[in-house]
């Protein structure tokens, strides 16, 4: 909003002009997006007895234009309430609020990371959250997977994470990609995101979001998740200090040597720790506050309720960005992990 204007629906003015307002000799600029309802609202404050009224020709759009000042702490009602804890804190405030609701932010995968992640980023105000993934909820999912319901087994995840998400924020804008990520849509799928969350389950996918945030420059939050223990950072390919995920794991494991849940088990509520870290990590990247989980891998054991942190550095012979390395298409990474 322009800077000391006062937002009134136009339906609302003839109510609450005269409180406002109660001398009807005061100077009133009236100003809406484009310049037209202004001038209606200001027919209406004439007819009213106010002598002194003028229309903001142009509106917001021209005042913006023109760099005039502004105000962000102009929230409705409806956010100012909702978003009262984070406007408290002077590291979000209305502007890191605003900052908020203008982020998109892509989760790859609606289960055991996707949804804690997913639950407390829609709670958070984030302005768009993009769910990818092919899969259908199945009773074992419940255990851990708290996006989803008993009564919604059989129903596409995306579905069903889009119905919880709406019930508990219903400004956040939820898009929905019930498809497989491979290689020849993973750069479409995550493209004009300001963060992507890992919550993959599988190695393929997680070597091509690797490459493809790379070449896109979107910061990626990588969390996994085995038996009692799980681990977080952050790949961020727009700086030149940050490793990436091949830095840290250059080629995939062999088949059979990385059992996934369903081989290995994990104890339930261990994706919800780790599912939240990144969802922190991602909040703070869409905000800039704060020291990011940038060449840092954070190792969290539960039997032992211990955090551990592991320095991370570039590698000079990645295969995904050292100085050799080569892109050879995202079929070529697809292949790679076919292969092992
Ligand atoms: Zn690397």
């Amino acid at each position: 909003m322009a800077a000391d204007a006062i937002g009134i629906p136009r339906a609302a003015l003839p109510q609450r002009i005269a409180s406002l307002v109660p001398d009807k000799d005061t100077p009133i600029l009236t100003m809406c997006a484009g310049g037209t309802r202004s001038l209606l609202a200001a027919d209406t404050l004439q007819q009213l007895g106010y002598t002194n009224v003028a229309s903001i020709r142009g509106g917001f759009k021209r005042w913006r234009a023109e760099n005039l000042p502004l105000q962000f702490d102009a929230f409705d009602e409806d956010a100012a309430d909702r978003y009262s804890r984070h406007l408290l804190l002077p590291e979000v405030g209305a502007a890191g609020q605003v900052l908020l609701g203008k982020a998109r932010i892509a989760l790859v995968g609606a289960g055991g990371l996707g949804s804690p992640a997913a639950l407390y980023l829609a709670a958070a105000g984030v302005g768009t959250l993009t769910l990818i993934d092919d899969d259908k909820v199945e009773k074992s999912n419940l255990q851990r997977q708290v996006l989803h319901a008993d009564a919604r087994v059989g129903m596409a995840k995306t579905e069903s994470a889009r119905m919880t998400l709406a019930a508990l924020n219903p400004r956040v804008q939820i898009q929905a990609r019930e498809e497989r990520l491979y290689a020849a849509n993973v750069e479409a799928l995550i493209r004009d995101h300001d963060v992507v969350i890992d919550g993959a389950d599988n190695f393929p996918t997680r070597y091509l979001l690797d490459a493809a945030s790379r070449r896109l420059k979107i910061p990626l939050v990588y969390g996994a998740v085995h038996r009692f223990t799980g681990q977080v950072s952050v790949f961020d390919a727009r700086r030149a200090e940050s490793p990436c995920y091949r830095c840290l794991f250059p080629e995939p494991p062999a088949a059979g040597e990385a059992p996934n849940c369903a081989e290995a088990g994990v104890l339930g509520v261990l994706p919800g720790i780790i599912g939240l870290l990144q969802a922190s990590e991602a909040i703070k990247l869409v905000l800039g506050i704060g020291v990011p989980l940038v060449g840092r891998l954070l190792c969290f054991d539960a039997l032992a309720a211990t955090f551990r942190e592991l320095r991370l550095s570039r590698d000079a012979d990645c295969p995904g960005c050292g100085a050799d390395a080569r892109f050879a298409g995202y079929e070529d990474i697809a292949r790679i992990c076919a292969n092992h």
